[in-house]
Parts: C-alpha cells; sequence; structure tokens
C-alpha cells in the first residue's frame, strides 16, 4: 500500500493557531513525526497516532535528516496517513525541501499545509506590523545558523539591506549578530526586539536598540526567540525606555 505524507505546520505554540487543515489530518494520522518544538496541548490532537519525536532542538539530540526521510519512507508504505509536523510553517527554516525530495523520489504522495511561521507569530505579539507605509516596505527572514557540511551563505547581506528583519535562531549567538551588524553597516541604534515563546502563555519579550542586543538576549528562557529588527519598532522602543527609565526613578 501506498500513503500520503502531510507536511503541516502546527504554527508557533498556541494549539488554537492551527489551521482547520492541520487539525483534521492530525485526528486522522495514524503516525506522526514531530519536532521538539511542538507542543503537548497539540500532539493531543493526534489521538490515535503513534508519536515520534525526531528531534531537532538546537544543541540537543536530533534525528539525522537521512533517517528521518527513510523513516517517512517506511511509515507510508505501511499506513495510509502520515503527518510531518513542523513548528511554524514547514516551508521556512524547516528543511522541508529535503523531505519533500526524498519522498518524491520514493514516488510517495507528499502534501503541505501551511502554517503561522514565528515572524508573524511575533509581529502579532508585539503589536507591531513588520510593514508600513513610508517605513518599511520589505522584510528579510534570515537565520546566520548554518547546518553541518552546509555552504556559508551571506545573510548579513540582507539583514543590513531589509528594512525589518526577523532572525530565526539567532538569540543565543545575539552579540555576534549584533557586532556582525553593526559593522556591516546597520545602524547601532536601530530598534530592535527579542520574543520568546510568541503565541504561548510564557511569552515575553524586550525592546531595545541593537547596540543593546546581546543584553536583551540574556537569560531569556528556554523557548524558542526570535529577534526583530527595524525602524517599525521605534514608538514601541522609544515607549519601553521610557517606562523603564520611569520604573528606574521610581526607584
Ligand atoms: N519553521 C519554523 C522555524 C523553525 S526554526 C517557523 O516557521 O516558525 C526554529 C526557530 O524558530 C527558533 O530558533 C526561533 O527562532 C523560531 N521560533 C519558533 N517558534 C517560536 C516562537 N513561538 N516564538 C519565537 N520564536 C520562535
Amino acid at each position: 500500500m501506498k500513503g500520503k505524507v502531510f507536511l503541516v505546520g502546527a504554527g508557533p505554540g498556541a494549539v488554537d493557531l492551527l489551521t482547520l487543515r492541520a487539525a483534521r489530518l492530525l485526528s486522522e494520522a495514524e503516525v506522526v513525526f514531530h519536532d521538539a518544538l511542538v507542543n503537548a496541548e497539540i500532539l493531543a490532537l493526534a489521538a490515535r497516532a503513534k508519536l515520534i519525536p525526531v528531534g531537532k532542538r538546537c544543541g540537543r539530540f536530533s534525528t539525522a535528516q537521512t533517517f528521518i526521510n527513510k523513516q517517512l519512507i517506511d511509515a507510508a508504505r505501511k499506513h495510509p496517513v502520515i503527518v510531518r509536523l513542523k513548528g511554524g510553517d514547514p516551508m521556512l527554516f524547516g528543511r522541508a525541501q529535503e523531505e519533500i525530495d526524498a519522498l518524491t523520489a520514493a514516488g510517495i504522495e507528499v502534501e503541505v499545509v501551511p502554517g503561522i511561521t514565528a515572524a508573524l507569530a511575533a509581529s502579532a505579539s508585539l503589536k507591531v506590523s513588520l510593514t508600513r507605509r513610508g517605513v518599511a516596505r520589505n522584510v528579510a527572514f534570515v537565520t546566520p545558523r548554518i547546518g553541518k557540511m552546509e555552504a556559508a551563505s551571506d545573510w548579513l547581506a540582507s539583514a543590513v539591506a531589509a528594512d525589518t528583519v526577523v532572525i530565526y535562531m539567532g538569540a543565543g549567538e545575539a552579540g555576534a549578530i549584533a557586532l556582525a551588524l553593526i559593522e556591516r553597516g546597520r545602524s547601532a541604534s536601530t530598534p530592535v526586539a527579542v520574543i520568546e515563546n510568541a503565541s504561548l502563555p510564557t511569552e515575553h519579550w524586550r525592546f531595545g536598540a541593537l547596540r543593546n542586543l546581546p543584553a536583551l538576549a540574556e537569560n531569556l528562557g528556554a523557548g524558542p526567540a526570535v529577534i526583530v529588527l527595524g525602524q517599525v519598532l521605534r514608538e514601541r522602543a522609544q515607549a519601553e525606555a521610557t517606562v523603564r527609565e520611569l520604573l528606574r526613578q521610581a526607584g
């Protein structure tokens, strides 16, 4: 028999930010392969499925991509509906192409179900539009993270040029990122925000300027975080700075 593999976006965390299609497929699936980032409430929707964690958490256990591909192919030969659940949107920073290509080469049908990506969840949490008339007409989603055996990419060029930038998988190296951006010409006063666990009850964010990014990203919790930078954040960053100053004076 030949099953079908659905690459499904789990969204940023909150269970009610899943698409209806994702929820339906989870309830129908016999097997769900999921990233470490996907939260338990979402996995609970896969009531009849065998759940198989396949890692993908910086610095912790993660399953080799070729082995994941093989597991997906094997599962599709045994079951009709297989869900490969990925945090956020599957098509951004999720190695979806490798899975699609491996499945297609094995003659297995694939369908992709989009999800809300971290950048958009962060924008909603901050209540700051990533584009704005007269201020920002483009947005770059970038990551400084380079996988093993992967060619280096000049992510900095677009992070310097874009009006608004959302940096994935970068909070752990905020110091190096701030330095590199400033060195390449991004103003040290560019407003920035760091948002952890966007969309979850545990979400929190900090605003500041690029020059203080290292301090903003310090002592984050264990959750995933994105860095946002650009002039769209200016008013919010100034308001936060005023509040901080008032709190400091109140002592
Ligand atoms: N495909 C995912 C991204 C995978 S890379 C998506 O579309 O969102 C993993 C990175 O996403 C994390 O290191 C972090 O930078 C970001 N991320 C994922 N969920 C997040 C959340 N709820 N809040 C903030 N950042 C998040």
